[in-house]
């Protein structure tokens, strides 16, 4: 719904959620998430006409989604809220990416703020000091949220110089956009929502699942490859299995030393 409506410029509050043909307002109880789909087949209760299925296949992937966080972090934690609001938001942007390749500053402005304020809280599994021993970084005497912040916000700064590297790059040599800045303020907030780990992973992680989507499109069409494309999206999936299964991925990279 926030998919569909922030981009309209429409409220995400009111007015209830209506049938697209007839205008009809959708009771309550059609519009639970899954439940509602399937209980009106997929059609209209008054005039029949059919209802996207994506509505029932984005409720169904966020679920899935929500049990494997709800695992990940022993259950209702506060950990697990964080996470899930980030869930929602990589949810939005990746849609409206996907339709519209657009990502809104009004979606990615709150969301930041919110991931930058609200990261001390959430359960470290490593050390932020950690990170600042490795870079030799001499911040000493300050609180632990106060290390939080400052891996969030220097995350942020990485994610933001990195795209905004390649998209210089690719004005430089290709003589066009190959990142929009919608991209590098996406990757802005990622920092701030996931820290400089998970980050690093979601950075990297964006580049190969981006590699796996179009190396067959660009096999089969013989594209050139300089179409621009919703790179966004391969960000919010990327950003999504960073924290789902970043202790996986740190034991497969220190089992390489
Ligand atoms: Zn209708």
């Amino acid at each position: 719904m926030c998919a569909y409506r922030i981009p309209a410029g429409r409220s995400i509050v009111s007015p209830s959620s209506s049938c697209f043909s007839c205008g009809e307002i959708i009771k309550w109880y059609f519009n639970l998430p899954i439940v509602g789909y399937l209980l009106l087949k997929g059609k209209c209760h008054d005039c029949g006409s059919k209802f996207s299925c994506r509505y029932a296949v984005v409720e169904f992937i966020t679920a899935c989604l929500s049990c494997l966080l709800f695992y990940r972090f022993g259950g209702f934690t506060i950990s697990f809220f964080y996470y899930f609001f980030f869930l929602c938001f990589l949810t939005v942007v990746f849609l409206i990416d996907l339709d519209r390749w657009l990502i809104l500053d009004s979606v990615l402005l709150p969301a930041g703020l919110f991931g930058f304020l609200l990261s001390p809280l959430i359960v470290q599994k490593i050390d932020c000091k950690d990170i600042f021993y490795l870079f030799s970084i001499p911040i000493y005497n300050i609180p632990n949220w106060g290390y939080i912040l400052i891996d969030s916000l220097l995350a942020g700064i990485l994610g933001f110089v990195v795209f905004y590297g390649i998209s210089f790059y690719g004005l430089l040599v290709f003589k066009q956009d190959a990142m929009g800045g919608g991209d590098v303020k996406f990757a802005f907030c990622i920092g701030l929502f996931l820290g400089i780990e998970k980050s690093i992973y979601a950075f990297i992680l964006s580049f190969i699942i981006g590699v796996i989507f179009l190396l067959p499109f660009m096999l089969i069409n013989k594209k050139s490859g300089r179409e621009p494309i919703p790179f966004g999206t391969f960000m919010a999936m990327a950003s999504v299995c960073s924290f789902l299964f970043s202790d996986l991925i740190r034991k497969f990279i220190i089992g390489f030393y």
